[in-house]
């Protein structure tokens, strides 16, 4: 596979990396097998962070029996409640990986202006003093607003950049991955499969061949979609024309504002389980009526009573990075529901 440099850093890895998202949802038995997996097939960059569950725990129960072969990332979004906040999950990251050195630990959804703000106070200083003291090797920063990285970027502090970049969302195009290069920090696409909502995952991957952005860490939790995903980095096949074309025209009906099912705006204070909302919504609302539709709604029916609980407080909103409206999803999937139950 393809080697990729790290910016500055001296760091060089595989170009496919693995993203710990998922890990919470499958065993560690599960977690075991692909993780070492991965590193047999040479993948050597690990992306996680401490909103991830026991992710840092599973990713730490391989890579603490190993050499130092791998570049881990972690990451934590506790700079906006305070430093202390920030340096318990900081030292909690250290603890569940079991490792004496982290690689890259950095700040997760830096989305707003004020967020950058916050980041260039005290958490900032603490992360340049564990750098100084060798616990970390670099500072990295995530944002989902390529303005806000960008502003990031100019401040000269992080050495890494990690951003959501896929067929949907390219505005990392437009000056942002060049920026990055020319000052020579790293770059990590986060989302390469957009959440999971890409139903061509193949040809999705191998839009990175068109656009190379750095390494890419698309969320994995089987062992099928690691093999797979590693055969399309090892064949590294372009997209022709036409299969950028077929790729274009299936997320077209997607838009901007669809689920990425990052969990971040949850939990819901009344229980609704937001992204499953969405799966539902996206595959209902206004769509002609099919097996597919039916079976989809007769499990949606099951929803009704939490749905129902919906106040429309908007906190979900506030913290989705995309500005999701999920109040109307609710309340378009009840009105949806009850017609049926009539
Ligand atoms: S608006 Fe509804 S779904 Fe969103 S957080 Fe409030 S109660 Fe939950
Ligand atoms: S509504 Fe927003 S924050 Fe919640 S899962 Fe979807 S994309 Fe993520």
């Amino acid at each position: 596979m393809k080697k990729i440099k790290l910016g500055s850093t001296g760091l060089e890895v595989a170009e496919l990396g693995l993203g710990a998202m998922y890990l919470p949802r499958v065993a560690p038995e599960v977690s075991d097998a692909l993780i070492q997996r991965a590193l047999d097939l040479g993948i050597q960059y690990f992306d996680t962070a401490s909103a991830y569950q026991d992710s840092e725990e599973k990713l730490g129960r391989v890579l603490s029996r190993r050499g130092k072969d791998f570049v881990i990332t972690s990451r934590s979004a506790s700079y906006k409640t305070g430093l202390d906040a920030f340096r318990q999950d900081f030292e909690r990251s250290f603890e569940r990986l079991k490792l004496p050195f982290i690689d890259f630990y950095g700040f997760h959804a830096v989305n707003q202006p004020g967020e950058l703000e916050m980041v260039m106070k005290e958490p900032l200083f603490f992360l340049k003093e564990q750098k100084a003291g060798g616990r970390i090797g670099h500072i990295a920063i995530t944002s989902h607003n390529p303005k806000t990285l960008s502003d990031a970027l100019d401040t000269g502090e992080f050495e890494l950049a990690m951003f959501p970049f896929n067929i949907i969302e390219q505005e990392p195009l437009d000056g942002l991955l060049a920026k990055a290069a020319s000052l020579g920090v790293a770059t990590s696409v986060m989302k390469p499969l957009a959440g999971g909502v890409i139903e061509s995952t193949e040809l999705a991957l191998r839009f990175f061949f068109n656009h190379p952005a750095g390494v890419v860490t698309p969320g994995m939790m089987s062992i099928e979609q690691l093999e797979q995903n590693f055969t399309v980095f090892k064949e590294r096949q372009p997209l022709s024309g036409g299969e950028l074309q077929r790729l274009e025209d299936e997320v077209a009906v997607l838009g901007k504002e669809f689920c990425r099912r990052c969990s971040y705006c949850m939990p819901c204070p009344n229980g609704i389980m937001i992204p499953f909302v969405h799966m539902l919504h996206m595959k209902t609302w206004q769509k002609p009526m099919s097996d597919d539709v039916a079976y989809t709604l007769e499990l949606a029916q099951r929803m009704l009573p939490a749905l129902e609980k919906c106040t429309g407080c908007g906190a979900c909103v506030e913290k989705c990075p995309y500005a999701i409206p999920t109040p109307q999803r609710v309340q378009e999937l009840l009105q949806l529901l009850k017609s049926r139950s009539r």
